[in-house]
């Protein structure tokens, strides 16, 4: 690909979580750039297990396409140059990182091994272009250590360190001032082993339904696995405003049957219809969370408002750019796009949806691909 090289300063990249990291090996293969990264953990124990989206990987536009939540959607919204520039770009990535994406995209992964591993291979490599510090970084240090021809990217996360400061103006310690955030919908995820193997595929999801007309299961089709014992299965269910306030945040089956019998009733058919299949049992008991759906994202994704205004600020002299979970993401179900966020140049997917149902919105069906929910949702 080509390009004019950028001006020889350093690209500081604040948090060292999934993205950062993949931030950095990827500067870190290309000539000339030196980073600073900054992380404030000395170590990765974040052990919770993510499932990061196949078309992470697509390195043509037919596997791209192959992505069942918005395949059809791809060649409507994108322009083809455009889609192959980025894809250019897919297929030039390093093969050491290539080959650890690879990986990641076959099933399940802890996110410290996702971590560590981008850790150690940039500390693996030679060249010495990576410098990290462990520091908690706070906004006004971090903007004050910008020497001229530097960039700062901001990897911190949810929790955003210069997300809000992205806007000009008086109040520049105001919380949300560049966040605009959406509750996409209320829902529950019930989750429960079964005594017998259970594999659920987009078949199976519409018929058991077939007399959900209310409140629909929806069973993560790619997420339900049998360790040789026992199947580990998890459903969602959107429900309203209403029953969720009348909710605990965690309960059982029990209770869900006792106090909200017309939501439960959509769960225990769906739970009969495999039970019929294989001849199976619940072993234990059934736990329930609700969650609110919420999604959010920064209204400036870069510091070109402050270049704009003509004030002497740091943040309209050095470029400043917001990437992972610090520029879009869902607080709490997060299935914002880990590494798929480093690509803003490669096409990922975000969450804007049109009309999404109550029952069935963007949100539940970006969290549980092949929910067969029937929204739009957008790609970058
Ligand atoms: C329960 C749950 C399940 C999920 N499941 C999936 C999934 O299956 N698939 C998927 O793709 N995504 C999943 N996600 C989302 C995924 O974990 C996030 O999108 C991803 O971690 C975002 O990466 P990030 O690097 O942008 O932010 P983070 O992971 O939040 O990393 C930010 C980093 O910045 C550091 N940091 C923050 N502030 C500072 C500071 N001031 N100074 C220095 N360092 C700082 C933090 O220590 C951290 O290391 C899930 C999220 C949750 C909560």
């Amino acid at each position: 690909m080509t390009g004019t090289p950028r001006a020889q300063g350093r690209v500081h990249v604040a948090g060292g979580g999934p993205v950062g990291l993949f931030l950095t090996a990827l500067l870190q293969s290309v000539p000339g750039q030196h980073v600073r990264l900054y992380e404030r953990r000395a170590s990765y124990s974040r052990a919770r297990w993510v499932a990061l989206a196949k078309y992470l990987v697509a390195d043509s536009i037919e596997s791209y396409r192959a992505d069942e939540i918005d395949g059809q959607d791809v060649e409507a919204i994108f322009d083809p140059v455009e889609l192959e520039t980025r894809l250019a770009y897919r297929r030039a990535v390093a093969p050491d990182l290539r080959e650890l994406l690879d990986a990641w995209t076959q099933g399940f992964v802890p996110l410290n091994t996702i971590e560590q591993s981008l850790s150690d291979l940039i500390d693996g490599r030679p060249g010495g272009s990576v410098e990290r510090v462990v520091v908690e970084l706070d906004a006004d240090a971090a903007l004050a250590m910008l020497e001229p021809d530097d960039v700062l990217v901001d990897c911190t996360g949810t929790r955003s360190l210069l997300r809000d400061r992205l806007l000009p103006g008086e109040d520049l310690t105001e919380r949300a001032r560049n966040t605009r955030r959406y509750r996409m919908e209320y829902a529950l995820v019930i989750t429960f082993l079964y005594s017998q193997p259970y594999v659920c595929n987009e078949y199976c999801k519409f018929y058991k339904n077939r007399d959900n007309t209310d409140y629909k299961f929806i069973p993560a089709v790619h997420r339900t696995y049998y360790d040789g014992d026992v199947s580990h299965v998890t459903g969602i269910i959107g429900v309203t405003r209403e029953d969720f306030e009348a909710m605990p945040p965690v309960f059982d089956g029990a209770l869900l049957r006792e106090r909200f019998p017309h939501i439960a009733v959509s769960m225990d058919r769906f739970i009969d219809r495999i039970k019929e299949e294989t001849d199976g049992e619940i072993v234990g008991n059934l736990e329930v969370t609700r969650i609110p759906l919420d999604v959010y994202g920064a209204r400036n994704f870069t510091s070109d408002r402050w270049f704009s205004s003509g004030l002497d600020h740091p943040l309209a002299r050095s470029p400043v750019f917001l990437l992972g979970d610090a520029a879009i993401g869902s607080p709490t179900s997060s299935r914002s796009h880990s590494v798929s966020s480093v690509h803003s140049s490669w096409p990922a997917t975000s969450p804007t949806a049109t009309s999404p149902s109550r029952r069935c919105s963007a949100a539940t069906r970006r969290s549980w691909p092949g929910s067969g929910c029937a929204c739009t949702c957008g790609r970058r």
